[in-house]
């Protein structure tokens, strides 16, 4: 080894030892003949002290005293030295080994660095397309190097908590066919078969569901998902998942499995972060009825209230037009914000068209006392909204609203005001600061719809993907015409307003994928031509079974406390799927074309 000791893991209890460190050369200050310079490695930073004056005890040799002049930022040194106390009043609390100093004796450099394109520190602000540019350099700053650590951690708890429950880790192709997940698949040329392709996974689902008619009974991956989708932010076109599936299950099983692994996982490696438990369960009606959202921030409240049926007794047109043409109105109570001025409500309602929404309706209840009492200059009403107190009374009894309450409405077709009214709850709640960034606010989402309709392609889509399976006692309504009715065994694990993970029980029996199938539109040859694996497999005693895929990027990012899952990821795209480290996408020579039967056209 080149060295006896990491320099992070110094501390008090080593002064008057010996060490011998390697590492990298970060800040460095010359004070008048003595060299203080921090010394790096993956383990922390320690300040080494090169003192040429033979009083001061250190054992400089002259070379080495002359080679500590030369050293550069990012240069490769291993230093020899002894460890002290540093002098009252030199300490530094910042730092994990603030207490101490290494006294060098002899430096040697075992490489030299250009000076870097940025500054390797946590605060270097360096713009992303060139920390993605030298990516390597990126990694070497403290901060993503705890990142990459926290992932590794995170990892491994999966692996020893799966094992400990009796699952195997399987690895499944990279190579394969188009496996549905809803988005466009990448695809591999065939040398050896001209004109065909591989697709490279969207995910597992269809071989860890063979898996299961295998008799493995407990599978996970850490898998590496594809989908060529237009990069919405904070997207990569590969990704990781843990992919898993168990067969002999229900519902419950995935969910109580899949809390305790997440609760065992957190307290383990972000003992800081605060945890409700258990995780609270909300219907995908329920969701959208209290949350407007599918994938709520529970770390606040700003319940939904449905006020339809109130606002029909209003004067306000848009509220008439949107109920006569079956949409409707709801809402919900920001408190304290009645002081809110005539701007900054305009600076909500612009918010809430920037969202999409036609406009946002409010009422200020701006008096003291109980809003059923509260005079008209007390009630600051928006146009349209002006109610005798008597209704102001039952409207803020009905939506929970006090004095000193604002009233927050909108209207349209519901999924789309769900849509506005999900945008302006997060948004009153980060103006608010609502959300306590230490809370992990999980919840399970469940009875997903098996269908939603696709107004674009005109077309029924699965909700989840086309392997789930309809929830008990609903296959019968696949034969009616209120698809959209039908609720599945699909469920969803979120967090703060994220998904994490995402799973179902599945479909198990072929007559009943087949008329799935059907339903979304695939013909006869095309389910041949896909799908004709899992079909046939279905015949062969498929086990009933289940599983979940918890995405690791987005819960990485989460316990790291960073908002761009990039931080986590060793290597990853950018917003236009490009690597910017290799330069990838990038042409081929025209011979590997040729190889592959391919032509390139403008
Ligand atoms: N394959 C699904 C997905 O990638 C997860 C699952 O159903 O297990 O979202």
């Amino acid at each position: 080894m080149l060295r006896s000791a990491n320099c992070g893991d110094l501390r008090l209890s080593d002064a008057d030892s010996e060490v011998t460190l390697a590492g990298w050369v970060g800040r460095r200050r010359d004070h008048g003949g003595i060299i203080f310079l921090d010394l790096r490695d993956r383990s922390g930073v320690v300040q080494v002290v090169f003192n040429p004056d033979p009083l001061a005890g250190s054992g400089l040799s002259p070379e080495s005293a002359h080679t500590a002049e030369e050293l550069r930022q990012e240069w490769v040194v291993q230093v020899k030295g002894h460890v002290r106390q540093r002098p009252a009043g030199s300490e530094n609390p910042a730092m994990g080994t603030g207490d101490i100093e290494v006294m060098a004796s002899d430096v040697a450099v075992l490489n030299r660095s250009l000076t870097p394109p940025f500054y390797i520190a946590d605060d270097a602000g360096a713009d992303e397309s060139l920390r993605l540019r030298y990516r390597y350099l990126d990694l070497r700053r403290p901060a993503m190097q705890q990142n990459l650590i926290l992932r590794h951690r995170v990892v491994k708890y999966i692996r020893d908590f799966l094992d400990a429950q009796g699952f195997l880790e399987i690895e499944t192709p990279i190579l394969i066919k188009s496996t549905p997940e809803g988005a466009r698949d990448f695809l591999v040329p065939s040398r050896l078969q001209p004109g065909s392709f591989y697709a490279l996974p969207q995910s597992p689902q269809q071989l860890k569901q063979l898996l299961m008619v295998s008799g493995v009974e407990r599978y996970f991956q850490i898998a590496r998902c594809f989908r060529d989708e237009d990069m919405r932010a904070d997207r990569q076109p590969e990704f990781t998942q843990l992919d898993l599936e168990m067969s002999f299950v229900d519902q419950e099983d995935v969910l109580s499995l899949t809390e305790e692994l997440y609760t065992g996982m957190i307290e383990t490696v972000a003992p800081d972060k605060k945890l409700r438990k258990p995780f609270p369960r909300l219907t995908h009606a329920e969701a959208m009825a209290r949350y407007a959202s599918d994938k709520p921030d529970l770390r606040f409240g700003l319940e939904m209230t449905d006020v339809t049926a109130m606002a029909s007794e209003t004067e306000f047109r848009v509220f008439h037009s949107v109920i006569d043409s079956g949409g409707c109105i709801k809402g919900f109570v920001a408190p304290g914000l009645a002081a809110y001025t005539t701007s900054q409500v305009r600076e909500l309602d612009a918010f809430a068209r920037e969202a999409g929404a036609g406009g946002l309706a409010h009422i200020r209840y701006r008096g003291t006392g109980p809003v059923a009492e509260q005079n008209e200059e007390e009630v600051l009403q928006s146009s349209g909204l002006r109610m005798p107190a008597e209704w102001h009374g039952r409207l803020a009894a009905k939506m929970g609203a006090g004095p000193g309450d604002m009233v927050l409405l909108m209207a349209g077709p519901s999924h789309r005001a769900n849509v506005w009214l999900n945008a302006m709850r997060n948004h009153i709640a980060e103006l608010l600061e609502l959300a306590d960034p230490n809370e992990l606010a999980f919840a399970f989402v469940t009875d997903f719809p098996l269908f939603e309709w696709n107004e674009d392609a005109n077309r029924w889509d699965s909700s989840h993907h086309p392997f789930t399976s309809p929830a008990d006692g609903e296959e019968g309504l696949l034969d009616g015409d209120d698809l959209g009715a039908i609720r599945s065994k699909a469920y969803d694990l979120v967090c703060n307003g994220s998904e994490l993970a995402s799973g179902s029980i599945r479909i198990h029996q072929r007559e009943l994928q087949e008329k799935i199938f059907s339903i979304l539109g695939y013909s006869r040859e095309d389910v041949g031509e896909r799908f004709r694996q899992i079909l046939e497999a279905f015949e062969y005693g498929a086990p009933p079974h289940g599983g979940i895929a918890p995405g690791i990027d987005r819960l990485v990012a989460i316990l790291a406390g960073t908002s761009s899952i990039r931080d986590v990821i060793a290597f990853p795209k950018t917003q236009s799927g490009t690597d910017l480290l290799f330069n990838s996408p990038a042409e081929v020579a025209p011979s590997q074309l040729r190889e592959l039967s391919i032509r390139v056209t403008d």
